[in-house]
């Protein structure tokens, strides 16, 4: 692999950038494979990278029925934060940014994570005592939290509308939040997990699963069958048809989630802003566009594409909070299929089929999961033991009844 730097720009200027090599190999697919992971998104791909990187396991195969970083791992708004209530949870997204914080770095590839500050506003007194409870969660679990009365949030955030109708009364920060580039992401970790050998297998579909004595021993694909020791199961909204092929029924429901940008501009926002009053949450992205979202659609599907009362619901919420961005125009819109628990906490785990492992319920949160995300699936295939942060997000917890519900402890909307 061609390290990215100073030198080998030098080098490409001196050879008529003729020492450039794809960033990742296109193999043919073998006829068998140690571990195969289903899904080219960012946790897919993460999977592949330490199986290879952290457990010495190469001979991997991702497979991905469209292109990498084509799924959710490309649509999503990029936000990047750990402020969870509960341990467990606050334990695994901490790790998952401090694993972000050095994954430049690490996969020699610019994710061009920008730690700008993610703020949660407070409009009502109700709000502000809700944020004050996840600031002392946040802290006492060892996360970053700034909690901030108006006027700290108007010197930080001075564009916030001075005349709201929705009054800001406060202000939950996570200096260390911020947000990255998506397709960097997956593609920092394919071409570092294509370098150390993974096969990475694009325009294939896993159609089925061959199963034999409960146990995973390989996948039906677009493109014949491939036989494995073990399974990774990593396509976020698609899990549980993914899990249907192999006979599962998950405790997952799918939903569109919308998101927007602007026309670009000059930069004008330095920090990301969410605001649960309005339901709106934006930040302004290298490229000058910004960059929008709201709430999931109400209704299950699998359709991705966006819609008009999402469009006109999140401008009005931006406008409420910044009325000087009326005038912007909207450049695109779409939608991703997430994949939402009850509890609103993921799934790390071996399934009842033997050698299967599910990686999924992010919900509309798993973007800054990746690196922690792919870290922990990884351990699970490799040495058959679910890693310390995730033994607590398994299925047993759908059968005790111990629940990590962050949808009421976080107030996450998913
Ligand atoms: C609009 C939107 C905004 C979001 N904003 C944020 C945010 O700000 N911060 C955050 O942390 N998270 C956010 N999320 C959530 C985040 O994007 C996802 O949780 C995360 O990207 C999931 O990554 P993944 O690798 O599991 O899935 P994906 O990136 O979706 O990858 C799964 C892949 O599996 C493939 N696949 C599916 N079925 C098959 C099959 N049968 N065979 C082969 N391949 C298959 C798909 O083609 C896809 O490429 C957002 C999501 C959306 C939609």
């Amino acid at each position: 692999m061609t390290r990215y730097g100073a030198l080998s720009l030098l080098r490409g200027g001196l050879s008529g950038q003729t020492n450039w090599q794809p960033a990742w190999r296109e193999p043919a697919p073998k006829s068998g494979y140690d571990v195969v992971i289903i899904g080219g998104g960012g946790h897919g791909l993460a999977t592949a990278h330490y199986l290879a990187a952290n457990h010495g396991i190469t001979n991997v195969a991702v497979i991905e029925r469209g292109w990498i970083g084509g799924g959710n791992t490309g649509r999503n708004t990029t936000i990047i934060r750990s402020n969870y209530f509960f341990p467990q949870s606050a334990a695994f997204y901490d790790f998952s940014v401090r694993l972000y914080e050095g994954l430049t770095r690490a996969l020699d590839y610019n994710i061009m994570f920008s730690q700008r500050g993610m703020w949660m506003l407070a409009h009502d007194r109700h709000g502000l005592e809700m944020l004050r409870r996840s600031a002392n969660a946040m802290r006492l679990n060892g996360v970053d939290a700034e909690l901030h009365d108006e006027a700290g949030v108007r010197a930080a955030i001075p564009q916030l509308n001075p005349n709201p109708r929705f009054p800001v009364l406060g202000g939950l920060c996570q200096p260390r939040g911020g947000s990255a580039r998506h397709d960097a992401v997956a593609w920092g970790y394919a071409r570092a997990a294509s370098a150390a050998g993974v096969h990475i297998l694009q325009n294939t579909e896993v159609t089925g699963f061959r199963i034999a004595g409960g146990r995973v021993t390989g996948v039906q694909t677009s493109r014949g069958e491939i036989g494995c020791g073990k399974v990774g199961v990593a396509v976020a909204g698609h899990s549980s048809v993914v899990g249907k092929l192999a006979g599962l029924s998950l405790p997952v429901q799918s939903y569109a989630l919308q998101a927007f940008v602007s026309e670009p501009v000059k930069p004008c926002l330095d920090t990301v802003v969410l605001s649960p009053a309005t339901g709106t949450y934006l930040s302004q992205s290298d490229k000058g566009e910004l960059v929008m979202g709201a709430g999931l659609d109400l209704f299950l599907s699998y359709a991705q594409r966006g819609s008009l009362p999402w469009m006109e619901q999140t401008a009005a919420g931006v406008i409420e909070l910044f009325p000087q961005f009326s005038r912007l125009r909207f450049l695109r819109q779409w939608a991703g299929i997430c994949d939402v628990v009850h509890d609103s906490s993921p799934i790390i785990d071996e399934s009842e089929v033997a050698g299967l492992h599910f990686n999924c319920g992010w919900g509309t949160g798993g973007f800054k999961a990746i690196p922690a995300g792919g870290w922990c699936l990884a351990h699970h295939l490799a040495t058959g033991e679910a890693h310390a942060l995730a033994k607590d997000f398994g299925f047993a917890r759908f059968r005790t009844g111990a629940l990590i519900d962050e949808a009421a402890g976080a107030g996450i909307a998913h």
